[in-house]
């Protein structure tokens, strides 16, 4: 398949189509390939041989789309940041991408009504990096997942193939911001089936009226989200058919879908279906899938996680990279052409995550699971990663953003769960030298500091004042016993 001919295919048979609704501006298949067309003969003018990647900073503007394959057919990978993270760590993210240029909605305007640049663009092709998303890193510096046009192309082809989506017929929604991969689930299955996109903004998000007045005027009908967003408006009574009256399925990924949202959803909407799927950003999305229908849920639980798309492989494999007996437990391990060739300019990184085996590539997830008649389960992380309400965040990230504050000496972040799932989180910290201010005044002031820096799914709820942390036998912060304090 040939993504981006197929995408401006729909800019020719169905040029008034809406390619992306959101804030209520729409705009057409055939305005996405002219803006996109117009913006890479702009960019390869003004960038010329410099094929570095262009970060694209928004939220859900129309603008974002053109820039994206703006980007991509001048041949240049695009790296979305959304406005949810802060200014600071947006700076960093466009200079560890090393872009040739920031983009935003305004600068995309901008760009078109300049007079028409005449350079013949080259667009990306097969090896060539499409996007690169930066996700939390264990040290407190984001890392960029370099994703190439192939291994798009391969996530794409398996799911037209797998929903049977009809051309030219779909809404989907779109949820998630485009710096998290979930995004690229709606936005590729949407741009290549000629569907429409229908994004909601954060603000409709935080304010249930307008969200579920935006639903009900969205004629959704691929519901793609994190379950914990599901599992939010599940909670509004009215949440049914009759808010979405053409919805068929409900597509999941990026955290665990418990048996009861699954259960929840197929009792509200009995014609919808519900679908499980799972992979990290480094494999480009998902990489298993299944229909989650009231056998699945009634056969097991939790849920398993799915099979593996075909064309990949996931091997359960222990520490010395062997692959365990069906049923162990071990990691799960990707092989396959929707693997990423690793992390942007960081070779220590890839090297400890990424490997190769009979000339494919490997993802070692960093996610304990096993396998059962072909069907992968998901059994939690090995290490200090965690999913809050879908973000995925390193623990460490958070830690060392606190340690780096003056006050903080120490600092240990923590998960605050409810009803069983993560919740929120609790900063732990010893201070330098206690100054003036209530510990209220005090938490606000990090909580502050911290939103400066981090996104705001990152700041930790509650804070805790320590002289020092109770010690492990050798020697570590015991979290253990830190996390007593919680109960
Ligand atoms: P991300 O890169 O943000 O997509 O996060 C990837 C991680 O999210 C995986 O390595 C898992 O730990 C977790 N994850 C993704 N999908 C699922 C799922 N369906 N069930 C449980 N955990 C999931």
């Amino acid at each position: 398949m040939d993504l981006l001919a197929r995408i401006d295919h729909w800019g020719t048979v169905a040029p008034d189509r809406p390619a992306h609704i959101s804030e209520g501006r729409t705009l057409t298949y055939g305005e996405l390939r002219a803006q996109s067309d117009a913006l890479a003969s702009w960019l390869s003018e003004k960038l010329g041989d410099n094929r570095a990647p262009i970060a694209v900073i928004g939220h859900k503007e129309n603008e974002m789309l053109v820039a994206f394959l703006g980007a991509v057919k001048s041949g240049r990978p695009y790296v979305p940041i959304d406005l949810s993270i802060p200014p600071q760590r947006a700076e960093r993210i466009v200079q560890n991408a090393g872009a040739a240029l920031t983009l935003t909605p305004a600068a995309v305007r901008e760009a078109l009504a300049a007079p028409r640049a005449t350079a013949k663009p080259k667009p990306v092709t097969g090896e060539d990096p499409y996007y690169i998303i930066f996700t939390s890193g264990s040290t407190g510096e984001p890392k960029g997942v370099v994703i190439t046009l192939n291994c798009l192309t391969t996530f794409v082809i398996w799911t037209l193939g797998e929903q049977k989506f009809p051309e030219l017929d779909e809404t989907f929604l779109n949820q998630a911001p485009f710096s998290f991969d979930l995004s690229v689930m709606d936005l590729y299955s949407s741009l290549a089936s000629g569907g429409t996109l229908f994004s909601i903004t954060k603000e409709a998000i935080a304010n249930p009226k307008v969200l579920y007045q935006a639903f009900t005027n969205s004629s959704i009908t691929t519901w793609v989200s994190t379950p914990s967003f599901a599992q939010m408006c599940l909670v509004e009574k009215t949440f049914g058919p009759a808010m979405l009256p053409q919805i068929r399925r409900f597509w999941f990924c990026g955290e665990t879908l418990a048996n009861e949202t699954a259960a929840q959803l197929l009792d509200r909407f009995p014609d919808a279906e519900v679908w499980n799927t799972y992979g990290p950003t480094e494999a480009t999305v998902a990489t298993t899938s299944m229909r989650v229908d009231r056998k699945v849920i009634a056969e097991h639980a939790p849920l398993p996680v799915g099979y593996e798309m075909p064309g990949t492989r996931i091997v359960i494999m222990d520490e010395k990279r062997a692959s365990v007996p069906e049923g162990e437990r071990g990691e799960i391990v990707i092989i396959g052409p929707n693997v990423s060739p690793g992390y942007l300019g960081r070779a220590d990184l890839t090297e400890k995550a990424f490997f190769a085996t009979d000339g494919t590539r490997a993802y070692r997830t960093g996610d304990w699971g096993r396998m059962r008649g072909g069907l992968v389960f998901f059994e939690g992380r090995m290490d200090g990663q965690i999913k809050l309400h879908g973000y995925r965040i390193e623990i460490g990230d958070i830690e060392s953003h606190l340690r780096n504050l003056p006050q903080i000496s120490d600092a240990v972040v923590l998960v605050v769960e409810k009803n069983g799932k993560p919740d929120s989180l609790a900063g732990f910290v010893v201070l330098r030298e206690r100054g003036a201010g209530s510990d209220f005044e005090i938490s606000l002031q990090f909580k502050k500091q911290l939103a400066e820096r981090l996104p705001a799914y990152m700041v930790p709820r509650k804070f805790w004042f320590l002289e020092a942390f109770p010690m492990t036998a050798n020697g570590k912060a015991d979290r253990r016993k830190l996390a007593e304090l919680l109960k």
